[in-house]
């Protein structure tokens, strides 16, 4: 790996758009909410832990985890969040190391993380780059494409990190307030950026 990207940015704020065409650029793009599906699959030891913690409640008839039971848990309980933290964030480490060495010498990865500050990750990224949009935008974009209600988009917005937050860590901040074809642009120029660093 030449270059260690980290990629982050609120819910809803584009995220997944950037870093699709990321990939098409050429990047090897690490999916933190995929992993974090992987770690919690029926035999992985996180799901046994959770299990351990939460109780059977947690788990559904056929062994798979029960998202909403345990989201009820943690959404409202910060200690049980924690808990439930101290659980998978290890074991996503761990699985996007293995995907980081597997990518071999060459290449930009970028390391697509929704909780990249939230994780203490930025420190062991080469750069940062956040997408950023006014909150408004993020309500907006969430209430008309995911069918969400507007106090839900609100409630999870304020779980997540602040902006100000994801602005002290980020070394490119994408401004994706605008078009998706301003925002096609911008990557472009971002990428072309990263291959210079990346080469010298
Ligand atoms: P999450 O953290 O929830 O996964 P995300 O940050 O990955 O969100 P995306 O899924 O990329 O966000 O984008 C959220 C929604 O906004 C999508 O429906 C996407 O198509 C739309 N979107 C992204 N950029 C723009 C834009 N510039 N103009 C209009 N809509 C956009």
């Amino acid at each position: 790996v030449t270059l260690r990207v980290g990629l982050t940015g609120g819910i809803g704020s584009g995220k997944s758009t950037v870093s699709a065409l990321l990939r098409e650029r050429g990047a090897v793009v690490i999916d933190y909410d995929q992993l974090a599906r992987d770690v919690v699959a029926p035999g992985q030891p996180a799901l046994a832990a959770i299990a351990q913690r939460f109780g059977e409640g947690v788990l559904l008839s056929d062994g798979t985890l029960n998202r909403p039971a345990l989201g009820a848990i943690v959404f409202t309980d910060a200690a049980a969040r924690e808990d439930l933290e101290a659980i998978t964030h290890p074991a996503i480490r761990d699985r996007a190391t293995q995907l980081e060495h597997a990518a071999g010498e060459d290449g930009i990865v970028v390391h697509d993380n929704p909780l990249l500050v939230e994780m203490g990750a930025a420190e062991h990224c080469d750069v940062v780059v956040v997408v950023d949009v006014p909150e408004q935008v993020q309500i907006d974009r969430l209430v008309r494409d995911r069918q969400m209600s507007e106090d839900d988009a609100r409630a999870r917005i304020a779980a997540q990190a602040s902006r100000a937050q994801r602005m002290a860590v980020a070394d490119h901040v994408i401004d994706n307030s605008g078009t998706k074809n301003e925002l096609v642009r911008t990557v472009g120029g971002l990428w072309d950026e990263l291959v210079r660093s990346s080469a010298s």
